[in-house]
């Protein structure tokens, strides 16, 4: 019975996991909230889930892979955003090194830290430099 309710369904994709996420994220979020917090809360996990179910239940396979595939990208350009962000982090928590941009391609490079004046190769252009560390 199911099987043939599901046949020609859309089914689940990776969109559908994350906005099924999401819903359970507001539904324990607004276990804690109360007054309207917890009314926005709750009426934001019932678009969440009514929109998982239209997908999933949807017959219409190429718009739902078309958006599937704007959200894999989406997801993708995060991905480097947040790793641009942990990599920051992981420079600032860094004290044996010092991190700068070559003045000339850019390029970023790391030098012990606490040498004094010192002369730096950029590995990628060969230019030179003097650089306290
Ligand atoms: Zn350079």
């Amino acid at each position: 019975m199911f099987r043939r309710f599901m046949y020609g369904r859309y089914g689940n994709d990776q969109l559908n996991n994350f906005i099924i996420i999401l819903a359970l994220i507001t539904g324990i979020t607004s276990m804690f909230t109360r007054g309207t917090v917890n009314l926005v809360l709750y009426v934001l996990q019932m678009i969440l889930l009514t929109l998982w179910a239209l997908r999933a239940f949807s017959r219409n396979h190429y718009g739902r892979r078309k958006e599937n595939s704007w959200f894999l990208s989406w997801r993708n350009k995060m991905k480097v955003k947040f790793s641009g962000v942990s990599k920051f982090f992981k420079r600032v928590a860094d004290r044996q090194h010092k991190y700068f941009k070559c003045p000339k391609c850019k390029t970023r490079l790391r030098v012990p830290r606490g040498r004094g004046e010192i002369t730096v190769t950029c590995p990628k252009c060969n230019n030179r430099f003097d650089k306290k560390s």
